[in-house]
């Protein structure tokens, strides 16, 4: 698994040692959609664990993937993380990932959190905020809910194609079959208090507002707020309540972050390294706490406010990596429903 097909000194004496070249697994270059906080210590610990030096281009999730594609074979690139599962599985049509086996992966990340070809690192939950002045607490329990007309003029969201929504519609088409995620949708558009606009941050706000009654947004940008010092982000918090949803049925919709290894990638035994890392109990708590998710380790602890506040929750067990299948027919309902 990580074994060398030439030793250092063989390639240093070759001159092979560029960026780029076969650096024999002393060097690792990550191409990441992610950044927080805590990517210092996160990458600077694999560092002073392995000796192996941690090379990162941080960009826009469609700018690396250009550059991966471009750069085919003679990629330097051994790593890609971005967020989203069907993000990642657009990464892995693509046919960039190489398939990795570790037994170390495969004890430490549950099954339904493992794809083919990658590995997700943590979760987020797409949970519902509602304004108590304008929605009743029973009107929020569910996804499904979120098409009942008597939400009506009430339901904000970001756009229909982006992948948060989208991933949310194939774990629905899954769910409920595709004829019912065609009603829903078609429910959740004669029910928008105004057209999808701006993230998941200004849906959150809209209903602290009372522009809209409900919306769906991801947890992290709601326990981003909760745990903000800003007196205005604290407005917001006071002025909306969150909602896991679908708690009586198959359980709140789960995202991901995560990562996997390319497939030309110069030092595959440090990108495998890498990925164990990331399962690692100290790896595990900076990068779910780098921008406030879960860990996917069992028993991985993050000393988070927010997220204790939010309390525990069942999540779907969906396979994450079998999203996928369905995002394309989402986005087909999606565009006949008009909800774009
Ligand atoms: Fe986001």
């Amino acid at each position: 698994m990580m074994k060398k097909s030439l030793s250092t000194a063989v390639l240093v004496a070759l001159g092979m040692t560029a960026f780029g070249a076969n650096a024999a697994d002393t060097e690792l270059n990550i191409y990441s959609a992610r950044h927080y906080q805590t990517d210092e210590a996160l990458y600077g610990t694999f560092t002073k664990l392995t000796g192996i030096k941690v090379n990162r281009i941080e960009a826009k999730e469609d700018e690396l993937l250009e550059r991966i594609r471009n750069e085919g074979a003679n990629s330097p690139a051994d790593i890609f993380v971005t967020v989203d599962a069907s993000r990642l599985a657009y990464a892995d049509q693509m046919g960039i990932f190489a398939p990795v086996s570790s037994k170390i992966l495969e004890e430490r990340i549950p099954a339904h959190l493992r794809a083919k070809n990658w590995f997700s690192y943590s979760t987020r939950a797409r949970v519902i905020v509602y304004n108590k002045d304008m929605v009743t607490a029973e009107q929020a329990q569910t996804y499904e809910g979120l098409a009942d007309p008597a939400l009506k003029g009430k339901v904000c969201t970001r756009s229909g194609s982006h992948p948060y929504n989208l991933s949310l519609g194939a774990a629905l088409i899954q769910h409920d079959g595709a004829a019912k995620t065609e009603q829903w949708a078609k429910g959740v558009v004669a029910n928008f208090a105004r057209a999808p606009k701006g993230g998941d941050t200004d849906q959150i706000k809209a209903v602290a507002a009372g522009e809209c009654g409900i919306a769906i947004a991801n947890s992290y940008y709601l326990a981003r707020l909760m745990n903000s010092d800003k007196p205005e982000d604290k407005a917001v918090v006071a002025r909306v309540t969150a909602v896991w949803p679908n708690q009586q049925s198959w359980g709140t919709h789960i995202n991901v972050s995560g990562a996997g290894m390319l497939k030309h990638a110069p030092n595959k035994g440090a990108a495998v390294k890498f990925l164990e890392y990331l399962a690692s109990d100290e790896a595990q708590s900076y990068f779910a706490n780098g921008n406030n998710e879960w860990p996917v380790v069992a028993g991985v602890k993050v000393a988070n406010p927010a997220l204790e506040k939010l309390g525990p929750f069942k999540a779907d067990t969906l396979p994450i990596g079998d999203l996928a299948n369905t995002v394309a027919e989402a986005q087909k309902i999606f565009d006949r429903a008009g909800y774009r």
